[in-house]
């Protein structure tokens, strides 16, 4: 039996793993994938206290490593349930049962679709959701980056590194994005913007992609355009099917807590990205973190 298991290893996950431990807890995360999360998916990171710019994956085994020497058990697998039997909880993974007094979700969030024809066929054939992953595949070519938000306008100015040009298209006529990012993306002449417009088919060969077809939602002209690969940024959704039976995520399904991170049954917590808040940001999930394990910390006390 397990004290605490954390379901996630991003940035939230391995701040309350690493708090949780320091209390002496019996930990164990839950991951799926490459520890770090999202912040894989970003080369540069300058908005994270301590380091003036740091890569998203050298932050995230930066974090990650403590973990094993404060004696955290580090798993492999991919959650499927979590049920909550009043005084344990039961954790599955696809192969495996965990017992443990409480869970702290921390499974963050996912890329949304666009939902256009012609996205699904080109993904992975010249539509991308991560340009760090997928950026150097499309040196000196025009780009075309959709969305307005943080995640559009950094990953476009990465991107301009590498490719001839840099097209966002937003679906309004001003920026979703932090100033100081905009600031960088209208300084930079690689980089051009289709406002007021939306993309309606993303066209292709047998190969890749080809081309665009936009609609201006103001004039509803319909234009066409070439592009040798598209970046869709258009927000996260929360990934949080593992507790979708317990009646603890809104209708969106983020998760809902309290300031302490209490969700509405006793000793299950969530953190981070797949909350219901406002700020989705490292520094808000590190924040998050270290407040669940102190209160995980309480309710095993104080439920011993
Ligand atoms: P995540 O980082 O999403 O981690 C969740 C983890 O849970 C993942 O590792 C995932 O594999 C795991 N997981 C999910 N489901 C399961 C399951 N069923 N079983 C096991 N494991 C599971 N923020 C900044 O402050 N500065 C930035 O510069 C910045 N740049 C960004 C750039 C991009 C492109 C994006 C998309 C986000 C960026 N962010 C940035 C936001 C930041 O990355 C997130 O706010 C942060 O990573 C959220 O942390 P998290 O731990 O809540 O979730
Ligand atoms: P986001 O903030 O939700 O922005 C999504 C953008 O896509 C918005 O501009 C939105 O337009 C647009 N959009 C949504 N649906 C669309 C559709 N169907 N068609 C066209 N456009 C659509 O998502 P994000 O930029 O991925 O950021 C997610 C979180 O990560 C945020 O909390 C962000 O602050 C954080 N983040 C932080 C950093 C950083 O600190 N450097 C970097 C990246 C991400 P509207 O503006 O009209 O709604």
């Amino acid at each position: 039996m397990y004290d605490l298991i954390v379901i996630g290893a991003g940035p939230a996950g391995i701040t309350a793993a690493l708090y949780a431990a320091r209390s002496n807890l019996k930990v164990a995360t839950i991951e799926q994938g490459a520890p770090g999360g999202q912040m894989n998916n970003t080369a540069d990171i300058e908005n994270y206290p301590g380091f003036e710019l740091i890569s998203g994956p050298e932050l995230s085994m930066k974090m990650y490593e403590p973990l094993d020497k404060m004696g955290v058990e580090n798993i492999y697998g991919i959650v499927t349930t979590v049920e909550d039997k009043g005084d344990y909880k039961i954790v599955k993974t696809d192969d495996k049962t965990y017992e443990t007094k409480t869970v702290i979700v921390a499974t963050g969030s996912k890329h949304r679709l666009l939902g256009v024809p012609g996205e699904d066929t080109f993904s992975s054939r010249g539509v991308s959701y991560c340009a760090i992953c997928d950026g150097a595949f499309f040196r000196d070519q025009d780009l075309l980056v959709v969305g307005g938000g943080d995640s559009a306008v950094e990953e476009s100015v990465f991107l301009a590194r590498l490719a001839k040009s840099v097209t966002i298209v937003h679906r309004r006529d001003e920026l979703r994005a932090q100033k100081v990012l905009q600031d960088r993306a209208f300084a930079n002449d690689k980089i051009k913007f289709i406002w007021d417009t939306v993309v309606k088919e993303i066209k292709g060969d047998d190969v890749k992609v080809k081309s665009v077809v936009f609609e201006n939602v103001k004039t509803k002209e319909i234009t066409e355009q070439e592009f040798g690969g598209i970046f869709i940024y258009v927000g996260l959704d929360p990934v949080s099917n593992m507790v979708s039976d317990l009646g603890i995520t809104n209708e969106d399904g983020w998760i809902i807590t309290d300031e302490n991170m209490k969700t509405s049954i006793p000793g299950i917590f969530a953190v981070g990205d797949v909350r219901q808040k406002t700020f989705r940001q490292i520094t808000t999930s590190v924040a998050d973190g270290a407040v669940a394990a102190q209160n995980v910390y309480q309710y095993v006390i104080e439920n011993s």
